[in-house]
């Protein structure tokens, strides 16, 4: 057997690496596993972007969470010397009754942030790119943007490497138990104890944990890269990252033209087909490209041109699509950080704080109580 550890953290995506990343800077003796590279773009971490946002319409309890992400990520970029988070502005466009509006404002209101309120025609003064129906408006807030999920798995494993953290990669876990002197966890390669353990599994999180009570489905979703006909309207100067309740009832959301990508990303944030993760088809469809191209033709027609690339990725999608960060039930030395629905990416820096405060005193100052799974059984 290999040498024992405090904890060992299965799975080196965004939540993972961000756990190495505060347990090894602690002195903890840490273990990460991934089954693929770190990064890779095999699990839900995957692609050059993601958007950040603080006017969170998911639910006003996130935003103490987003703070501490925010000054995280400034953090791990002075250490690094590397920009990961990059300021464009955030949009959130629809009817002033719709989820995306109403619940970003909610969430403004009550935590103080700073918006504005856009009437439909400061809008098509500002955005003249966007073609929106007469009752459309939206919010603005100056401080959304863009995270590099590929560029900061990087460097917390990095710096979890330097100090001392053993990162494994190409290293799958085939099962695990819980003993009176610890945790064994079986690999394709060795067999390791260790005090604690960590699920940060994304998407196979269900293989290796099937009690939680709960379901998580996982769903296929698809990302476009666009060469825009007036590339020129979309800079990140002028525009901003934005999100949109359609019409159509879908909410899409985009990102504008960054210097170091071909194109601009769009896509479709509504529930793609269920899948296995270890079964989703990674070929790219005809179809796929009508997940995105409608919020184009319909309310971006400068932005619609030829599609460069599209991606393949996977959300974890939990029964009420808000996070899972709690013990996995019946353990108290085993944690999970899961569920997280296609937006989770923007925390990975606080949520592996969390983790790491949960590992070494079994609770944490960050506000996580809401992401418990006993949310589920209150009804
Ligand atoms: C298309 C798309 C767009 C998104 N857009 C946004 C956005 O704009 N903003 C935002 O905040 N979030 C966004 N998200 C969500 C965000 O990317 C995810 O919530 C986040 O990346 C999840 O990270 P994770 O660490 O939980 O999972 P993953 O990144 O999937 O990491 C899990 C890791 O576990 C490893 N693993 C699994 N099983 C094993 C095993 N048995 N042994 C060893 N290793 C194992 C995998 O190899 C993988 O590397 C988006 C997601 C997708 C798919």
């Amino acid at each position: 057997m290999n040498p024992n550890y405090d904890v060992i953290i299965i799975g080196l995506g965004a939540m993972g690496s961000a756990t190495a990343y505060h347990l090894a800077r602690r002195g903890i003796k840490v273990l990460g596993i991934d089954r693929y590279s770190v990064p890779n773009n095999m699990g839900s971490s995957s692609g050059d972007i993601r958007a950040i946002r603080k006017s969170y319409y998911e639910h006003p309890d996130y935003v103490p969470l987003l703070e501490r992400a925010y000054h995280n990520w400034r953090e791990l970029e002075s250490e690094t010397g590397t920009e990961i988070l990059q300021l464009t502005g955030g949009l959130y466009i629809g009817p002033l009754n719709s989820e995306l509006v109403s619940g970003s404002l909610k969430s403004a209101i009550e935590h103080n942030l700073r918006y504005e309120l856009l009437t439909n025609r400061d809008l098509s003064g500002r955005y003249p790119q966007f073609k929106l129906p007469a009752d459309y408006v939206a919010l603005y807030e100056e401080e959304a943007g863009i995270v590099r999920p590929q560029r900061a798995i990087s460097a917390f494993a990095e710096l979890a490497k330097r100090r001392g953290a053993n990162l494994s990669q190409n290293e799958t876990v085939l099962e695990w138990k819980s003993e009176p002197s610890g945790i064994i966890v079986k690999t394709d390669k060795h067999e390791y104890s260790s005090d604690r353990i960590i699920f940060c599994g994304g998407p196979w999180t269900t293989h290796l944990v099937q009690d939680l009570g709960v379901p998580l489905v996982v769903s296929r979703q698809v990302t476009g890269w666009v060469q825009p006909s007036q590339p020129e309207l979309f800079s990140s100067d002028i525009f901003p990252t934005w999100a949109m309740d359609h019409p159509e009832g879908e909410i899409y959301y985009g990102f504008p033209i960054l210097s170091d990508c071909a194109g601009m990303k769009v896509a479709n944030h509504t529930r793609g087909a269920i899948i296995d993760a270890d079964r989703v088809d990674r070929n790219v469809y005809a179809s796929d490209e009508e997940t995105f191209l409608p919020v184009l033709r319909d309310s971006l027609p400068g932005g619609l041109g030829s599609v460069i690339e599209i991606n393949v990725c996977m959300y974890t999608n939990s029964p009420d699509s808000h996070f899972i960060f709690d013990d996995y039930p019946g353990f108290d030395n085993v944690t999970l950080a899961c569920g997280f629905s296609g937006h989770g990416f923007k925390f990975a820096s606080a949520i592996g704080e969390a983790l790491a405060d949960f590992s070494t005193s079994g609770c944490t100052p960050l506000p996580m109580e809401f992401l418990q799974l006993s949310r589920f059984h209150l009804n």
